[in-house]
């Protein structure tokens, strides 16, 4: 493992392997770009409540002060107002650098600003971990596979994306993300991860961000029909936060680079999915087709193995499980607003 002088993640473990018993080890110094985000959020509650000092770099583009300001006043905790595609000076053992916007909504709204976060952004992270010694992890996507060919999707599997779509800011910014991780592992040495993250869904999600099952949640809530995109045949495999969080921190904290996919194998058309939110929420909730945005992959399904059999990690949690845990988040929020 790559040492450093100024208290990496190696030398953490290395001193907390002389201390004496009942003496408390060093806290690890984590940042987490993004972690005013969905994700970032959840990840930031566990490594706060495993010990770890977590520093919060996001400039609000999605996310919410709202979601972190739970740890405002704790110790170890800090949040700085900052946009990555900017360089930032910090003394950190672990970076998971989630920053960038995940909805398609989002990432489309200003896509040159997308992309340039995906490799500035990264390229700044990295910059950073290079010269501070600390171990880097990328939340890619699922998205690089494009609208794929093979199904389920592996991680040997090199995808089928268009170049100069509408999506592409994302994908392609995503698969430069990957190649700029691996080639500072490479030419610098740094420690890297890369988790290719399947769609997500949990409480703290923007209640208007597009996303298919924030949009079913948020309008059967508010009595308004589902709108189903195309005809709905269309699968994806969904996840819950916790499940996601978990397999994050797992591999941060193995011996392997990745890519892993890290993702729920269960698959689900969109109208079983608005059916699944129906049954949860409300038996009178009806769709309404629209038509289909640009690109839109046809099918999604992780294939896990990999992460199974190296990382021993799967989730736990079903969509039947994990939907009404968001459910009540949306339902007060949603009361909120009123
Ligand atoms: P999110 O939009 O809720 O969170 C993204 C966070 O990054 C927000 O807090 C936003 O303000 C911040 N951000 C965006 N651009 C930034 C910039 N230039 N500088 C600083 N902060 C910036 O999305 P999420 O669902 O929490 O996704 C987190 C990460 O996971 C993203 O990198 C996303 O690509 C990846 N991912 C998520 C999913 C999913 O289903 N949720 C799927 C695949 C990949
Ligand atoms: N960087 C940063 N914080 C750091 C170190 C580097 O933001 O602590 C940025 C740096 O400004 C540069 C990028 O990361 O834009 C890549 O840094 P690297 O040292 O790899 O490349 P160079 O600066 O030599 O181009
Ligand atoms: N979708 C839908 N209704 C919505 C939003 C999305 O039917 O209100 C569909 C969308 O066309 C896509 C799928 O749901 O096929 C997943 O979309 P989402 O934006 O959640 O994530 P993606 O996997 O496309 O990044």
């Amino acid at each position: 493992a790559r040492k450093n002088s100024r208290g990496g993640a190696s030398s953490v473990s290395a001193v907390a392997r002389r201390l004496p018993v009942g003496v408390r080890k060093p806290s690890l110094r984590v940042v987490v770009t993004g972690g005013a985000g969905f994700v970032g959020s959840h990840l930031v509650d566990k490594l706060l409540a495993r010990g770890d000092s977590v520093i919060v770099v996001d400039n609000f583009f999605t996310g919410r002060k709202d979601n972190v300001a739970h740890h405002l006043g704790n110790p170890r905790f800090e949040l700085i107002r900052h946009d990555v595609v900017e360089p930032i000076l910090l003394e950190v053992d672990q970076i998971y650098h989630l920053a960038c916007p995940a909805s398609p909504v989002h990432y489309k709204f200003n896509p040159i600003k997308t992309i340039k976060t995906n490799v500035m952004g990264t390229l700044n992270m990295l910059g950073l971990a290079k010269r501070v010694g600390a171990r880097f992890l990328l939340t890619s996507t699922s998205e690089v596979y494009g609208d794929p060919l093979e199904h389920p999707q592996k991680e040997s599997y090199w995808g089928h994306v268009n170049p100069i779509g509408v999506r592409s800011c994302y994908d392609e910014g995503k698969r430069t993300a990957e190649t700029l991780t691996m080639d500072y592992h490479r030419g610098a040495s740094v420690e890297v991860r890369i988790a290719r993250i399947f769609n997500t869904y949990g409480p703290r999600m923007c209640l208007d961000d597009g996303r298919v099952v924030s949009n079913f949640v948020a309008q059967a809530l508010r009595k308004q029909p589902m709108t189903v995109y195309g005809d709905g045949k269309q699968t994806r495999s969904f996840q819950y936060v916790s499940d996601l969080v978990d397999g994050l921190v797992t591999l941060m904290g193995s011996d392997h680079i990745g890519p892993f996919n890290l993702g729920n194998p269960g698959e689900f058309t969109m109208l079983e999915l608005a059916e699944v939110v129906k049954e949860t929420i409300d038996p009178g909730a009806s769709v309404e087709f629209k038509p289909n945005t640009a690109d839109d992959p046809h099918m999604r399904k992780p294939d896990i193995s990999k992460a199974k059999s190296l990382l021993n990690w799967e989730p736990k949690v079903s969509l039947r499980r994990g939907l009404p845990l968001m459910v009540s988040d949306f339902q007060k929020r949603i009361m909120d607003e009123k």
